[in-house]
Protein backbone atom coordinates (compact mmCIF):
# COMPACT_ATOMS: atom_id res chain seq x y z
CA UNK A 1 0.00 0.00 0.00
CA UNK A 2 2.80 2.50 1.08
CA UNK A 3 4.28 1.68 -2.65
CA UNK A 4 1.50 2.50 -3.76
CA UNK A 5 1.00 5.53 -2.39
CA UNK A 6 4.98 6.36 -3.10
CA UNK A 7 4.03 5.74 -6.90
CA UNK A 8 0.79 7.72 -6.99
CA UNK A 9 2.62 10.40 -5.47
CA UNK A 10 5.93 10.33 -7.62
CA UNK A 11 3.72 9.65 -10.69
CA UNK A 12 1.30 12.94 -9.91
CA UNK A 13 4.71 14.76 -9.20
CA UNK A 14 5.80 13.86 -13.02
CA UNK A 15 2.79 14.61 -14.27
CA UNK A 16 2.01 18.19 -12.55
CA UNK A 17 5.43 19.19 -13.93
CA UNK A 18 5.04 17.97 -16.75
CA UNK A 19 1.67 19.68 -17.88
CA UNK A 20 1.22 22.92 -19.94
CA UNK A 21 -0.08 25.75 -19.16
CA UNK A 22 -2.96 25.83 -20.79
CA UNK A 23 -3.73 22.03 -19.49
CA UNK A 24 -6.15 23.53 -16.96
CA UNK A 25 -9.18 21.23 -17.75
CA UNK A 26 -7.87 18.66 -15.44
CA UNK A 27 -7.78 20.72 -12.69
CA UNK A 28 -11.18 20.12 -10.43
CA UNK A 29 -12.25 23.18 -8.41
CA UNK A 30 -14.54 23.26 -5.72
CA UNK A 31 -15.70 25.64 -2.81
CA UNK A 32 -12.47 24.82 -0.80
CA UNK A 33 -10.32 24.72 -4.55
CA UNK A 34 -11.84 28.21 -6.00
CA UNK A 35 -11.13 28.62 -9.68
CA UNK A 36 -9.16 31.65 -9.81
CA UNK A 37 -10.96 34.65 -11.61
CA UNK A 38 -9.25 38.28 -12.97
CA UNK A 39 -11.63 40.40 -14.39
CA UNK A 40 -10.88 44.36 -15.65
CA UNK A 41 -13.78 46.21 -14.80
CA UNK A 42 -15.75 45.61 -11.65
CA UNK A 43 -19.16 45.02 -13.90
CA UNK A 44 -17.75 41.86 -15.11
CA UNK A 45 -16.28 40.56 -12.02
CA UNK A 46 -19.99 40.66 -10.44
CA UNK A 47 -21.33 38.81 -13.21
CA UNK A 48 -18.68 35.92 -13.16
CA UNK A 49 -19.44 36.10 -9.24
CA UNK A 50 -22.88 35.76 -9.36
CA UNK A 51 -22.72 32.63 -11.80
CA UNK A 52 -19.65 31.33 -10.29
CA UNK A 53 -20.91 31.65 -6.73
CA UNK A 54 -18.22 29.36 -4.44
CA UNK A 55 -16.97 27.59 -7.03
CA UNK A 56 -14.52 30.84 -8.23
CA UNK A 57 -12.68 33.19 -6.61
CA UNK A 58 -13.36 36.78 -8.30
CA UNK A 59 -10.44 39.74 -8.59
CA UNK A 60 -11.97 42.69 -10.15
CA UNK A 61 -8.72 45.29 -11.07
CA UNK A 62 -10.55 48.41 -11.11
CA UNK A 63 -12.60 49.74 -8.54
CA UNK A 64 -14.89 52.53 -7.19
CA UNK A 65 -14.19 55.48 -9.41
CA UNK A 66 -11.29 54.28 -11.57
CA UNK A 67 -11.78 54.92 -15.13
CA UNK A 68 -10.77 51.89 -17.62
CA UNK A 69 -9.83 53.91 -20.35
CA UNK A 70 -6.73 55.73 -18.78
CA UNK A 71 -6.15 52.83 -16.16
CA UNK A 72 -2.54 50.48 -16.29
CA UNK A 73 -1.69 47.47 -15.31
CA UNK A 74 0.34 47.26 -11.77
CA UNK A 75 3.06 45.15 -10.82
CA UNK A 76 -0.04 43.31 -8.73
CA UNK A 77 -2.59 43.19 -11.34
CA UNK A 78 0.00 41.49 -13.87
CA UNK A 79 0.98 38.76 -11.56
CA UNK A 80 -2.57 38.06 -10.55
CA UNK A 81 -3.13 37.67 -14.22
CA UNK A 82 -0.74 35.08 -15.19
CA UNK A 83 -1.90 33.43 -11.95
CA UNK A 84 -5.51 33.63 -13.32
CA UNK A 85 -7.25 30.22 -14.20
CA UNK A 86 -9.45 32.52 -16.30
CA UNK A 87 -9.40 36.40 -17.36
CA UNK A 88 -12.35 38.33 -18.40
CA UNK A 89 -12.05 42.04 -19.86
CA UNK A 90 -14.22 43.89 -21.73
CA UNK A 91 -12.32 44.70 -24.96
CA UNK A 92 -13.99 47.10 -27.49
CA UNK A 93 -10.84 49.21 -27.06
CA UNK A 94 -12.45 49.61 -23.68
CA UNK A 95 -9.08 48.99 -21.76
CA UNK A 96 -6.80 51.30 -24.01
CA UNK A 97 -3.93 51.58 -21.59
CA UNK A 98 -3.55 47.87 -21.40
CA UNK A 99 -4.26 46.55 -24.95
CA UNK A 100 -0.70 45.30 -25.01
CA UNK A 101 -0.61 43.08 -21.65
CA UNK A 102 -3.88 41.92 -23.11
CA UNK A 103 -2.97 41.19 -26.36
CA UNK A 104 0.52 39.09 -25.20
CA UNK A 105 -1.99 36.87 -22.16
CA UNK A 106 -4.19 36.23 -25.54
CA UNK A 107 -1.45 34.00 -26.50
CA UNK A 108 -0.76 31.97 -23.40
CA UNK A 109 -3.98 32.28 -21.17
CA UNK A 110 -7.11 31.25 -20.62
CA UNK A 111 -8.66 34.85 -21.78
CA UNK A 112 -12.13 36.01 -23.03
CA UNK A 113 -13.39 39.34 -24.41
CA UNK A 114 -16.82 39.59 -23.82
CA UNK A 115 -17.83 42.47 -25.98
CA UNK A 116 -16.92 40.28 -28.70
CA UNK A 117 -19.84 38.50 -27.84
CA UNK A 118 -22.15 41.59 -29.30
CA UNK A 119 -22.71 41.36 -33.28
CA UNK A 120 -21.35 43.91 -34.90
CA UNK A 121 -24.40 45.40 -36.43
CA UNK A 122 -25.23 45.75 -32.95
CA UNK A 123 -22.25 48.30 -31.53
CA UNK A 124 -22.55 51.42 -31.90
CA UNK A 125 -19.74 53.57 -34.11
CA UNK A 126 -19.00 57.06 -33.03
CA UNK A 127 -16.11 58.67 -35.15
CA UNK A 128 -15.47 55.57 -36.70
CA UNK A 129 -14.10 53.91 -33.74
CA UNK A 130 -16.83 51.25 -31.92
CA UNK A 131 -18.33 52.33 -28.46
CA UNK A 132 -17.14 50.27 -26.10
CA UNK A 133 -19.80 50.73 -23.28
CA UNK A 134 -22.21 48.25 -23.88
CA UNK A 135 -23.47 47.44 -20.49
CA UNK A 136 -25.83 50.51 -20.31
CA UNK A 137 -28.45 48.27 -22.37
CA UNK A 138 -29.07 46.12 -20.22
CA UNK A 139 -29.96 43.35 -22.95
CA UNK A 140 -26.32 43.45 -23.73
CA UNK A 141 -25.03 42.40 -20.61
CA UNK A 142 -27.80 39.63 -20.57
CA UNK A 143 -25.54 38.45 -23.68
CA UNK A 144 -22.23 39.19 -21.61
CA UNK A 145 -23.50 36.99 -19.14
CA UNK A 146 -23.77 33.82 -21.14
CA UNK A 147 -20.30 34.58 -22.39
CA UNK A 148 -19.44 34.50 -19.15
CA UNK A 149 -21.02 31.25 -17.89
CA UNK A 150 -20.02 29.43 -21.14
CA UNK A 151 -16.48 30.69 -20.15
CA UNK A 152 -17.01 29.29 -16.47
CA UNK A 153 -18.04 26.07 -17.80
CA UNK A 154 -15.29 25.69 -20.69
CA UNK A 155 -12.86 26.36 -17.48
CA UNK A 156 -14.47 23.94 -15.14
CA UNK A 157 -16.71 21.62 -16.96
CA UNK A 158 -17.92 19.97 -13.39
CA UNK A 159 -19.43 22.93 -12.26
CA UNK A 160 -21.82 23.15 -15.38
CA UNK A 161 -24.64 22.70 -13.14
CA UNK A 162 -23.93 25.23 -10.68
CA UNK A 163 -23.21 27.91 -13.23
CA UNK A 164 -26.50 26.80 -15.01
CA UNK A 165 -28.41 27.16 -12.82
CA UNK A 166 -26.62 30.34 -11.09
CA UNK A 167 -26.86 32.17 -14.60
CA UNK A 168 -30.65 31.18 -15.41
CA UNK A 169 -31.44 33.03 -11.89
CA UNK A 170 -29.13 35.90 -12.32
CA UNK A 171 -30.17 36.46 -16.02
CA UNK A 172 -34.16 36.60 -14.73
CA UNK A 173 -32.62 39.33 -12.35
CA UNK A 174 -31.47 41.26 -14.90
CA UNK A 175 -34.73 41.07 -17.05
CA UNK A 176 -36.32 42.55 -14.55
CA UNK A 177 -34.01 45.39 -14.19
CA UNK A 178 -34.20 45.93 -17.48
CA UNK A 179 -38.26 46.31 -17.04
CA UNK A 180 -37.30 48.59 -14.69
CA UNK A 181 -35.32 51.18 -16.38
CA UNK A 182 -38.28 50.67 -19.08
CA UNK A 183 -40.99 51.88 -16.94
CA UNK A 184 -38.79 54.75 -15.52
CA UNK A 185 -37.51 55.86 -18.35
CA UNK A 186 -40.93 55.99 -20.19
CA UNK A 187 -42.30 57.94 -16.94
CA UNK A 188 -39.85 60.87 -18.39
CA UNK A 189 -41.71 63.17 -20.53
CA UNK A 190 -40.18 62.45 -23.99
CA UNK A 191 -39.06 65.99 -24.55
CA UNK A 192 -36.78 65.62 -21.20
CA UNK A 193 -35.14 62.68 -21.95
CA UNK A 194 -32.02 64.38 -22.64
CA UNK A 195 -28.75 63.35 -21.09
CA UNK A 196 -25.48 65.26 -20.55
CA UNK A 197 -22.62 63.80 -19.25
CA UNK A 198 -18.90 64.54 -18.89
CA UNK A 199 -18.12 61.81 -21.24
CA UNK A 200 -20.46 59.57 -24.26
CA UNK A 201 -20.41 56.81 -21.78
CA UNK A 202 -24.52 56.39 -22.35
CA UNK A 203 -25.09 56.25 -26.13
CA UNK A 204 -26.56 52.49 -25.36
CA UNK A 205 -28.22 53.60 -22.65
CA UNK A 206 -30.07 55.93 -24.89
CA UNK A 207 -30.68 53.74 -28.01
CA UNK A 208 -31.93 50.74 -25.11
CA UNK A 209 -34.28 53.33 -23.41
CA UNK A 210 -35.20 56.32 -25.56
CA UNK A 211 -32.65 59.22 -24.33
CA UNK A 212 -30.66 61.79 -26.61
CA UNK A 213 -27.14 61.99 -25.21
CA UNK A 214 -24.61 63.55 -25.04
CA UNK A 215 -21.04 63.38 -23.63
CA UNK A 216 -18.79 66.14 -23.19
CA UNK A 217 -15.66 64.46 -24.34
CA UNK A 218 -16.34 61.44 -26.57
CA UNK A 219 -16.33 57.71 -26.11
CA UNK A 220 -13.28 57.81 -24.63
CA UNK A 221 -11.54 60.45 -21.94
CA UNK A 222 -8.40 60.14 -23.38
CA UNK A 223 -8.87 63.32 -25.29
CA UNK A 224 -10.03 66.26 -23.18
CA UNK A 225 -12.93 68.51 -23.65
CA UNK A 226 -11.70 71.36 -26.07
CA UNK A 227 -13.53 74.89 -25.31
CA UNK A 228 -15.52 74.58 -28.67
CA UNK A 229 -16.90 71.69 -27.58
CA UNK A 230 -17.96 73.42 -24.17
CA UNK A 231 -19.55 76.12 -26.12
CA UNK A 232 -21.25 73.67 -28.54
CA UNK A 233 -22.78 71.79 -25.84
CA UNK A 234 -23.58 74.85 -23.81
CA UNK A 235 -25.73 76.95 -26.93
CA UNK A 236 -27.90 73.56 -27.15
CA UNK A 237 -28.64 73.36 -23.60
CA UNK A 238 -29.73 76.55 -23.41
CA UNK A 239 -31.66 76.83 -26.23
CA UNK A 240 -33.62 73.62 -25.44
CA UNK A 241 -33.89 74.41 -21.33
CA UNK A 242 -32.62 71.11 -20.73
CA UNK A 243 -33.07 69.79 -17.67
CA UNK A 244 -29.94 68.62 -15.37
CA UNK A 245 -26.27 67.68 -16.25
CA UNK A 246 -24.67 64.65 -14.94
CA UNK A 247 -21.70 64.28 -13.25
CA UNK A 248 -19.49 60.67 -13.46
CA UNK A 249 -17.59 58.99 -10.34
CA UNK A 250 -15.00 57.75 -12.75
CA UNK A 251 -14.41 61.48 -14.51
CA UNK A 252 -13.35 64.73 -12.74
CA UNK A 253 -16.07 66.68 -12.58
CA UNK A 254 -14.38 69.77 -13.55
CA UNK A 255 -15.66 70.23 -17.41
CA UNK A 256 -19.03 69.50 -16.04
CA UNK A 257 -18.74 72.44 -14.00
CA UNK A 258 -17.39 74.26 -16.73
CA UNK A 259 -20.63 73.59 -18.62
CA UNK A 260 -22.28 74.32 -16.53
CA UNK A 261 -21.20 77.51 -16.09
CA UNK A 262 -21.35 78.46 -19.63
CA UNK A 263 -25.15 77.35 -19.72
CA UNK A 264 -25.92 80.04 -16.82
CA UNK A 265 -23.56 82.67 -18.82
CA UNK A 266 -26.35 82.07 -21.50
CA UNK A 267 -29.06 82.93 -19.17
CA UNK A 268 -30.55 79.32 -18.03
CA UNK A 269 -29.96 78.06 -14.46
CA UNK A 270 -29.18 74.32 -15.27
CA UNK A 271 -28.81 72.14 -12.13
CA UNK A 272 -26.20 69.39 -11.45
CA UNK A 273 -28.76 66.40 -10.91
CA UNK A 274 -26.74 64.28 -9.38
CA UNK A 275 -23.61 61.84 -10.25
CA UNK A 276 -24.17 58.58 -12.02
CA UNK A 277 -21.73 55.64 -12.40
CA UNK A 278 -20.46 55.45 -16.19
CA UNK A 279 -17.33 53.22 -16.40
CA UNK A 280 -17.02 51.83 -12.59
CA UNK A 281 -19.61 51.35 -9.91
CA UNK A 282 -19.80 52.44 -6.59
CA UNK A 283 -18.49 51.39 -3.21
CA UNK A 284 -17.42 47.59 -2.74
CA UNK A 285 -20.12 46.03 -0.36
CA UNK A 286 -22.53 48.41 -1.61
CA UNK A 287 -25.84 48.18 -3.35
CA UNK A 288 -24.24 50.68 -6.20
CA UNK A 289 -21.39 48.25 -6.04
CA UNK A 290 -23.03 45.80 -8.04
CA UNK A 291 -24.52 45.84 -11.67
CA UNK A 292 -28.14 45.40 -10.92
CA UNK A 293 -27.22 48.36 -8.03
CA UNK A 294 -25.03 51.01 -10.24
CA UNK A 295 -28.14 50.47 -13.16
CA UNK A 296 -30.93 50.88 -10.57
CA UNK A 297 -29.05 54.21 -9.18
CA UNK A 298 -28.54 55.93 -12.21
CA UNK A 299 -32.42 55.63 -13.72
CA UNK A 300 -33.26 57.02 -10.22
CA UNK A 301 -30.99 59.53 -10.26
CA UNK A 302 -31.91 60.26 -13.88
CA UNK A 303 -35.50 60.10 -13.53
CA UNK A 304 -34.99 62.38 -10.37
CA UNK A 305 -32.60 64.87 -12.40
CA UNK A 306 -34.49 65.48 -15.09
CA UNK A 307 -38.33 65.45 -13.97
CA UNK A 308 -37.59 68.44 -11.65
CA UNK A 309 -40.04 71.35 -12.27
CA UNK A 310 -39.16 74.61 -14.50
ZN1 LIG B 1 -16.03 55.51 -20.82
Amino acid sequence: MKKLILCLSICAVIFTGCQKKEDSKSVSYSSENKMNVVATIGMIGDVAQNIGGDRISVYSMMGAGVDPHLYKAKAGDLERLNKADLILYNGVHLEAKMADVLEKLSTTKNITAVGNSINEKDLITVEQAHDPHIWFDVNNWILVSGVIKDALVRTDPEGKSVYESNYNAYKAKLEKLDSYVKEKAAAIPENRRVLITAHDAFNYFGRAYGFEVRGLQGISTVSEAGTGDVRDLADFIAENKIGALFVESSVSPKSIKALQAAVQDRGWNIEIGGELFSDAMGDAGSFEGTYIGMVTHNIDTITKGLSVEE
